[in-house]
């Protein structure tokens, strides 16, 4: 058969797509008997099954015609309509993409160039960094904790003028750090008084464990009257990831912009999907959000009693207020890859920190994901981890 010189095919951009080492990692941890704290996934006890079976069935025999159809790059306009009543901004406001992950891409598109600083908390969501990465801009990262980004560091490091800041304010992946009020308000003025772009990345926002959420920047910068937030938020974390639906609210003139990005990128996200994510919050959401946030807390706390119990003392770990994920700090010096790997010797996996930070470091740093384990598992997980450690730390 002839070969093909495919490098030399390649377009310039081709170059920064690169695999994501944690993809690698991770297929390891897929073998059999391994129990995994390494991905993001949703508990899937949680997806409404029965209820999706039954309305997607309804669906496709009520409004086939409509579900089935090519629909408008914004979305279909009765979910447009529920989300802008449940955020309390207006339609137009609002745009439905496949997936947050896709919207990420989109700001890459309309707002990144080769070069151009963007600012990244370290850590940082993965998919964002990769996202953003293909557009070439130049990253600008602040040190972020428990309690959200460095704000001191953050003045320091918006002198040089980013195109906008991506932030994960509440639960933040892969940290697991909550905000406070009294800090967005203080981010706030600095951003307001420079006249930057932010980006709220709130994929987590119904997983609090507490009595409510903590009013998110895109709220209050409304207070504030300044238009300079963009929201996105997704039905991945609270409905079903594989639906691949979610939304970006922004002032309409960004949202014009974004909505033509998609348009070149899938026209439109599945009607079906839309349709149905729509029905199903019809149909008794808080009370759907309340048992999720019940659940998770649950698990978030199995795995701490278990960290408490297990791990040595020269170990630091977050406890998170919601989400799905524990942040943990090994001593100086030693490798959260090289745990990894003495990990999957015990049967249990989790994700090195390292890839999360856009500039490098974190190498002793790893993520801890509760979501997907039962109880049991998550204390029989941890106790092998302690192991594993303990092997690590006494040669
Ligand atoms: N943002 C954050 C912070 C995430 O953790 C995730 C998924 N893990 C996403 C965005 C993407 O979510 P989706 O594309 O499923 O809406």
């Amino acid at each position: 058969m002839k070969t093909l010189e495919w490098r030399a095919l390649f377009g310039q951009g081709a170059e920064r797509i690169q695999a994501s080492t944690i993809r690698e990692l991770l297929k390891l941890t897929q073998r059999p008997g391994i129990i995994s704290f390494a991905g993001g996934l949703p508990a899937p006890e949680l997806f409404p099954k029965a209820e999706a079976a039954e309305k997607a069935a309804e669906i496709l025999k009520e409004k086939g015609e409509v579900a089935l159809q090519y629909g408008p790059t914004e979305g279909y306009l009765p979910l447009r309509a529920f989300v802008a009543e449940w955020l309390g901004v207006e339609v137009e406001e609002v745009l439905i993409t496949t997936g947050s992950q896709q919207a990420l891409d989109l700001l890459g598109k309309v707002f990144l160039d080769e070069g151009a600083p963007v600012l990244l908390e370290a850590p940082s969501y993965l998919g964002a960094i990769q996202a953003f990465r293909a557009y070439g801009p130049r990253f600008l990262t602040v040190p972020t904790g428990e309690e959200g980004p460095d704000l001191e560091a953050l003045a320091e490091v918006l002198k040089e003028g980013p195109r906008f800041l991506y932030l994960i304010p509440s639960f933040q992946n892969p940290s697991g750090g909550l905000m406070p009020l009294w800090a967005r308000e203080r981010l706030l003025e600095m951003v307001m008084e420079k006249g930057l772009l932010v980006v709220e990345d709130d994929a987590y926002r119904e997983l609090y464990f507490g009595e409510s959420r903590v009013k998110s920047l895109f709220e209050l910068a409304r207070e504030a009257g300044y238009p300079g937030v963009i929201y996105l938020s997704s039905f991945s974390k609270i409905l079903a990831p594989g639906l691949r639906v979610a939304f970006a609210v922004a002032h309409p003139e960004a949202l014009l912009k974004l909505t033509q990005a998609k348009q070149g990128v899938d026209l439109h996200t599945p009607v079906l999907n839309q349709i149905l994510v729509l029905e199903l919050l019809k149909e008794g959401l808080l009370e759907h959000l309340s048992r999720v946030r019940r659940v998770y807390r649950d698990k978030a706390q199995a795995m701490l009693e278990a960290l408490e119990k297990e791990m040595p003392k020269e170990v630091a770990f977050t406890r998170p207020k919601g989400g799905m994920f524990v942040w943990m700090e090994l001593p100086q010096g030693l490798s959260a890859e090289a745990l990894f790997h003495k990990a999957l010797e015990e049967k249990v996996a989790f994700v090195p920190g390292g890839p999360f930070f856009a500039l490098g470091g974190g190498e002793n740093t790893l993520r801890l994901s509760y979501a997907t384990m039962d109880q049991a598992a998550i204390a029989e997980g941890v106790r092998r981890l302690g192991k594993a450690l303990r092997a690590l730390l006494t040669p």
